[in-house]
């Protein structure tokens, strides 16, 4: 068997499109929907990331409010420029673009961005809105995931999903999610001694480790949908994820590649939930 692939660049560029019908329609009703982006210091990935979010916006005819400061900035003056931005209507989503220099406490800054604004879905609110299976706005990863399983057809109810990873950015809510969906989820981390014996029963896995390889033919049932979240470099330097991909695709019925899979995905959830935050407002 050769797994088909699911196209992360095809479903992002067909979300994008719907995102900037949505965007057209708000600015008709002179409500433009807005995406405050801050960047505190001066990290290279972090600059391409941001570079990368606000052109996805421009393209999308999402309006973007760019802030840049030096790695000085005080925990108080960023508190204060998100105080402000909460307290704008004109502004939809606020996104702080992380890892903040070591003086500034990434929780408290992510705490106080406002709920509804909260467009990375990174609080412990909005964390405790998806465990209580509350509305709200959801981690633009694993929100994508889920989009890419939903674009093969096959419905998460009643499969066994393993999730392999465990962060608060990924693996968690990508577990709730699935949940969410109805699957019957098995989280798996560096301290599960036999990783195989999970993943082999796994109808859906998802990798999110950061660690080329990992997930090998051997560890995955014929036919599973497999969705690689890793990104790593080859000897090469070249992009690649956390799964064994030219061997894993005889095996798996659906599979990501990388790049293309999960990649472009993370992206066009940030504008959907940038969206959906300015829908949200706008009633
Ligand atoms: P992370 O915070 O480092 O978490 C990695 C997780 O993998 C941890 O939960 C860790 O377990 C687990 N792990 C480590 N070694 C393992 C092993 N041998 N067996 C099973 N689990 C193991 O990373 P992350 O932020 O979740 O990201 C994961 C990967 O996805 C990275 O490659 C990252 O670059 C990529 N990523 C891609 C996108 C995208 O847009 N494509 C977005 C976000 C992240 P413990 O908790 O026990 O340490």
């Amino acid at each position: 068997m050769t797994a088909k692939l699911i196209d992360g660049v095809a479903l992002s560029r067909t979300m994008r499109a719907e995102v900037a019908a949505r965007a057209a329609a708000l600015r008709e009703r002179g409500k433009p929907p807005a995406l405050a982006v801050v960047l505190v210091g001066d990290d290279p990935a972090s600059q391409v990331y941001v570079r990368n979010k606000i052109k996805a916006c421009e393209e999308c005819g999402v309006h973007s409010i760019f802030e840049r400061y030096d790695a000085s900035l005080s925990e108080a003056e960023l508190l204060a420029r998100i105080a402000a931005f909460n307290a704008d209507a004109s502004v939809h989503g606020i996104l702080i673009q992380l890892p903040l220099p070591r003086h500034i406490d990434p929780q408290k800054v992510i705490a106080a961005i406002a709920t509804a604004k909260d467009v990375d879905g990174f609080s412990v609110h909005s964390a405790g809105c998806l465990v209580a299976g509350l509305p709200g706005l959801r981690p633009a990863t694993p929100y994508g995931c889920m989009k890419l399983l939903q674009s093969t057809g096959i419905d998460a109810r009643g499969k066994h999903a393993v999730v392999i990873g465990r962060s608060n950015t990924v693996g968690k809510p990508m577990a709730l999610l699935l949940l969410q969906a109805n699957a019957t989820v098995t989280v798996c981390h560096s301290a599960t001694p036999d990783l195989a014996v999970h993943t082999r029963q796994a109808d859906i896995v998802i990798a999110a480790v950061g660690r080329r390889n990992m997930l090998r033919a051997d560890m995955v049932k014929p036919g599973a949908v497999v969705i690689d979240v890793g990104m790593n470099r080859n000897e090469d330097g070249k992009l690649c994820g956390d799964v064994d991909f030219e061997a894993v695709r005889q095996v798996a019925g659906w599979i990501t590649p990388v790049p293309g899979g999960v990649g472009p995905m993370t992206i066009t959830m940030l504008l959907v939930n940038t969206l959906e935050a300015a829908e949200r407002a706008s009633v």
